[in-house]
């Protein structure tokens, strides 16, 4: 099944915004999605919530697109979740003798499967990155993890991450009491070319851990390091205070290292597709060169930027060009900046909870 092409394109009123501004972004969004946005607060202030799966290749924004949305209709009445995290989260707890004691307690009194709580400890701290863990451990977990959030929405980032685990998400809802709620899931297609350049080129903020992208995504300030002589962006998150955001080791590489889990990822996502019943919301971050002009705006296509030290002035000169990269289909297409993406997103969740 192909993604769909989302028209954001407005007609009539030209109006341009700068994306990468956050109050230019927080106009945009009104201008494009106004109702929607309106729709889905009210949704929310009756007290009502849903359970988002975000599936999508590694590094497909999954996180960018759910954190995006929150900030949009309400962060206080949604949360994103990454197992990840969750994971990484343990991992910390096994460290402290008191947390490891209650984490004890709790898989003894919640956890129901193959091993025995003993089994699953000693999994967890002799984990490698490349260790699965059990299916039915990272139900438990995840169900405590909501536990601690309450009556909140929620998007699932990395689950379900394997086959098997497709299964489990239909019944989800069921199994951490959001019974009466909606679930759906919310599928990325990126073409591994972005992917690619979204490592290579990626920074994130050690404050914040925003992640933004030197190339395709910078924040509002730009700096110059003059003894290494490169740039760097400054986290234009205003509780940051302007951290200079750094690049992660191994990054260079791109999606080398990552093929084999890329093309896992792309089975899950085609099983998904293939399964009825369940509603889904479908995010296509590429548009093809040739009819991009009839679908979106010329502001909403990801640019590549770069940068030059104006030694006069002693100022960085931010300068774009478009980018234009081939899909995974071989075509030559355009890349849409995140708020697009979001506003297609607002606009479907919004068609699927029939609001
Ligand atoms: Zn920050």
């Amino acid at each position: 099944m192909e993604f769909p092409i989302f028209k954001t394109k407005t007609q009539g009123t030209k109006r341009n915004f700068n994306l990468n501004n956050p109050k230019e972004r927080e106009k945009y969004f009104n201008f494009k999605a106004g109702r929607e946005i309106k729709k889905l607060r009210n949704y929310f202030r009756k007290g009502n919530t849903f359970v988002a799966y975000l599936l999508g290749k590694k590094n497909s924004g999954k996180g960018t697109y759910s954190k995006m949305f929150s900030e949009v209709i309400g962060p206080e009445r949604i949360d994103h979740f990454s197992i990840g995290d969750m994971i990484r989260g343990v991992d910390k707890e096994l460290k402290d003798r008191k947390k490891k004691k209650e984490l004890v307690e709790f898989l003894g009194k919640n956890y129901r499967g193959w091993s025995s709580v003993k089994e699953l400890i000693s999994l967890l701290e002799k984990r490698s990155t490349k260790t699965l863990l059990p299916t039915e451990l990272i139900l438990v977990l995840v169900k405590r993890e909501i536990g601690k959030r309450k009556k909140k929405t929620v998007f699932v980032d990395g689950f379900p991450r394997d086959l098997d685990q497709i299964n489990f998400a239909l019944f989800f809802r069921d199994l951490i009491g959001y019974r009466d709620d909606s679930d759906f899931f919310v599928l990325i297609n990126v073409p591994e070319s972005i992917i690619d350049e979204r490592i290579k080129y990626r920074v994130v903020c050690p404050t914040c851990q925003t992640s933004r992208n030197l190339k395709l995504l910078p924040t509002s300030k730009v700096g110059y390091d003059s003894k290494r002589k490169e740039f760097y962006l400054l986290c234009d998150n205003p509780k940051c205070q302007e951290t200079r955001m750094v690049r992660k080791e191994g990054d260079a590489a791109g999606i080398k290292p990552i093929k084999d889990r890329l093309k896992k990822d792309e089975k899950l996502i085609n099983q998904a597709l293939s399964l009825c019943g369940i509603p889904k919301v479908l995010l296509r971050n590429s548009v093809p060169k040739k009819m991009a002009s009839n679908f979106v705006d010329d502001y909403e296509i990801t640019p590549e930027y770069y940068y030059e030290w104006d030694d006069k002035k002693k100022k960085v000169v931010v300068r774009e060009k478009p980018l234009v990269v081939l899909d995974d289909a071989g075509e030559p297409s355009y890349s849409l900046l995140p708020p697009p993406v979001v506003v297609s997103l607002i606009k479907q969740i919004t068609d699927v909870l029939d609001l």
